[in-house]
């Protein structure tokens, strides 16, 4: 029997839902945004949180934003901080030498533009430095509890396998989950996709037999069920 893309888009959503939606980040459930946003509530962690995140496994993202929080944990600290301390604190992440750099200057800028608050609209987001669309997304949806859609490459890959969708780019990934998604799910989306993606549906070898969507899914159809 075929079933409609928007069953398909229920049943993925439903059961993401039930693997991960009463997991408690506060007990070390999830990714280190949600983490981060259970324990500080504060839209300027979610923010660095992000760029440290940014080419970078999650793991490294936690021991990087734990070891730099613990020393720079405000607007003001982290703008007055020596780059050569920012870069030794957080090593562990990808990129560290330059997102070090760019905390400082986007600190800073919080300061001279935003009273140093973090904005809460994609177009100011979007205009500070080192933020493209998945880190604005990701500030809205973790800081404010807004409904984006941060697409990293779990939330890239896993909906076009499944055959949800068909897009080339996280662009394209946005606007397409945009129609497809009920904006009532769009707060989990990020989340819920990182977690399949780092657990079962992984980049190389998915882990299939732990699965449900092995009826519809097009990756697990076209490689003959393995
Ligand atoms: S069946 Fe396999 S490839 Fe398809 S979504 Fe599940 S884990 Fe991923």
């Amino acid at each position: 029997m075929r079933i409609s893309r928007a069953r398909k888009v229920e049943i993925v959503l439903r059961d993401l839902g039930r693997r991960y939606a009463e997991d408690d980040p506060l007990q070390g459930e999830g990714t280190t945004l949600a983490k981060l946003t259970a324990e500080t509530e504060d839209p300027f962690k979610v923010l660095i949180g992000t760029i440290l995140s940014q080419r970078t496994r999650d793991e490294k993202t936690e021991v990087a934003s734990r070891r730099l929080f613990a020393r720079y944990d405000t607007v003001d600290a982290l703008a007055r901080a020596r780059v050569a301390e920012v870069q030794r604190l957080i090593k562990p992440v990808g990129f560290y030498r330059q997102k070090a750099r760019k905390l400082r200057e986007v600190s800073r800028v919080l300061l001279a533009r935003h009273g140093g608050r973090v904005p809460d609209t994609y177009e100011e987001l979007i205009e500070l430095p080192q933020v493209g669309p998945k880190t604005a997304n990701c500030v809205l949806v973790y800081g404010y509890g807004r409904e984006a859609l941060p697409i990293d490459t779990h939330c890239h890959r896993i909906p076009n396998r499944i055959g949800l969708i068909r897009t080339k780019t996280p662009e394209e990934t946005e606007r397409a989950l945009g129609r497809i998604v009920p904006r009532e799910y769009w707060v989990n989306v990020n989340e819920w996709f990182i977690r399949f993606g780092k657990e079962v549906c992984k980049p190389v070898g998915p882990r299939c037999g732990e699965c449900n969507f092995t009826a519809f899914c097009g990756y697990y159809r076209g490689r003959g069920q393995r």
